[in-house]
């Protein structure tokens, strides 16, 4: 008989998952799960790069106007893109024949950059500049009235994984964003860019490109458009979601635009898993 004290005992932990490889797809990971929404009230929302942040004072003024409106109606996290200079690092990486990683990494400080010059604009409302690591203080920072903005660029860095085509990461600001309302447990991520929301077409280069108001990931994926409004891996994604189901896709350039959504109005496209 093994006494109380028996060593043996003290490390054998009950799991259900301590026999399993964690690699066959069956067993406990295989089962359906919903996983508990840490801060499903919180609306996180992207302020575009090269949409929002690179127009400069004209573009962004009136949307942070509209995001101090709203702090205290509800709890906002900003999250950057990145925009021309990301793309210029891209360029001048590529050439030099840099790998994914490496640009993955370069990238990463441009959405920094916007996302500390956004917190400098809304200092005097409650901006907060936080890092990954912080998600565990944004409860205070809510309650503190504070307006917590980061990059929209999640965290693989050299570890981003190789790309389909070409060298460009594809986990770049819109992947961050969405994977960010993924793990906080919210509904909706919300896209502040500089058109109405999703087309047939890019519609800066294609003037018959026409509106989609609402599809599904998977519809979106087998139409297989010629360019995107949001990161492909996005869509796939957005395909397995637990909580962030939605995405949507709004023009910060039209005044009211974001007060509209933040109020859950469906204006400009919304891409949803079902
Ligand atoms: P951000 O700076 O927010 O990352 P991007 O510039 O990367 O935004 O993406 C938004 C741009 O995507 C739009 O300005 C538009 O010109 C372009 N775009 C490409 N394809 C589409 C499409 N099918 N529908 C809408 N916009 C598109
Ligand atoms: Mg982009």
């Amino acid at each position: 008989m093994q006494s109380k004290n028996d060593p043996r005992e003290r490390r054998r932990l009950g799991s259900t998952l301590s026999d399993a490889t964690l690699t066959d797809g069956r067993g406990a990971e295989a089962i359906d799960y919903r996983p508990m929404a840490m801060m499903p009230d919180v609306k996180v929302l992207k302020i575009g790069g090269q949409s929002i942040m690179d127009r400069g004072r004209k573009a962004l003024l009136p949307i942070l106007d509209e995001v101090v409106a709203a702090k205290d109606t509800h709890k906002l996290l900003l999250c950057c893109g990145g925009g021309t200079r990301a793309r210029h690092i891209y360029a001048v990486a590529s050439d030099l024949e840099m790998p994914t990683g490496i640009l993955a990494a370069l990238g990463g400080y441009v959405p920094r950059q916007n996302a500390r010059m956004l917190q400098m604009l809304l200092a005097k409302h409650g901006g907060l500049f936080m890092m990954h690591d912080d998600f565990e203080k944004l409860p205070l920072y809510f309650r503190l009235g504070c307006i917590p903005v980061m990059t929209g660029m999640p965290p693989f860095g050299y570890w981003e994984k190789p790309a389909r085509g070409g060298r460009i990461p594809e986990h770049r600001t819109d992947s961050g964003v969405f994977l960010t309302a993924e793990v906080l447990g919210a509904k909706r991520a919300i896209f502040v860019k500089d058109e109405d929301g999703l087309f047939t077409d890019d519609p800066k280069k294609n003037p018959k490109a026409e509106h989609i108001p609402r599809v599904t990931a998977k519809e979106l994926l087998a139409r297989d458009l010629p360019d995107l409004v949001v990161e492909r891996v996005v869509l796939e994604y957005l395909g397995r979601s637990r909580s962030c189901t939605e995405i949507q896709i709004v023009n910060g350039l039209v005044p009211g635009m974001l007060t509209r959504a933040l109020a859950g109005e469906d204006v400009g496209t919304l891409i949803t898993r079902d």
